[in-house]
């Protein structure tokens, strides 16, 4: 897929529909925030590849609600003047720091065989490597707090 300028909005749209009506059937709290205007900012980007990602937090957020009583997932947005920070977060018990050392590994799941493939996460790292951003755990966040880096440009080779 080529690189081509989108608005950070319509690839978390894209993610976000797929997500809807699980969402919706599990009675999840759902909420998008932009915040600075960083709805319009756009993103030298492979779209597909980037809504993908947030599809893949999107289902990792999921999963670790699902089965609680409190359960939402938030998407908050905020630009700078080069770049673009989505942080995904969800009401879930966190990630225990052994366990986070690992969620980027290749094929490294903590779900029930055939509930996870334990690749979502490493091609998302890939994915956003590629795009000269950052993909991380935010540890300032109480629960679970995945952030995205992504430049608002970008640097070819
Ligand atoms: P999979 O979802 O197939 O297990 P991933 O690469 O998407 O593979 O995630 C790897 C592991 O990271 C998960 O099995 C889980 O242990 C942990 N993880 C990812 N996201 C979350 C989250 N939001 N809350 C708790 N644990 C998470
Ligand atoms: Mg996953």
């Amino acid at each position: 897929e080529n690189f081509q300028s989108c608005p950070v909005a319509d690839f978390i749209m894209d993610a976000a529909e797929l997500v809807e009506e699980k969402y919706r059937v599990n009675g999840i709290d759902f909420s998008i925030k932009y915040h600075d205007g960083s709805d319009a900012a756009a993103i030298e980007c492979q779209r597909l590849h980037l809504s993908q990602v947030i599809v893949n937090l999107l289902n990792n957020a999921c999963d670790a609600v699902k089965q609680l009583d409190e359960k939402w997932i938030r998407i908050q947005v905020n630009q700078t003047e080069r770049q673009v920070i989505i942080r995904v977060m969800d009401s879930g018990p966190g990630i225990p720091a052994d366990i986070q050392k690992r969620i980027f590994e290749p094929m490294y799941t903590t779900k029930d065989i055939g509930k996870g493939t334990g690749l979502g996460l490493s091609i998302s790292k890939t994915i956003i490597h590629g795009h000269g951003g950052v993909l991380s755990i935010d540890d300032h966040c109480p629960n679970t707090c995945f952030i995205l880096t992504l430049n608002k440009e970008h640097k070819h080779g």
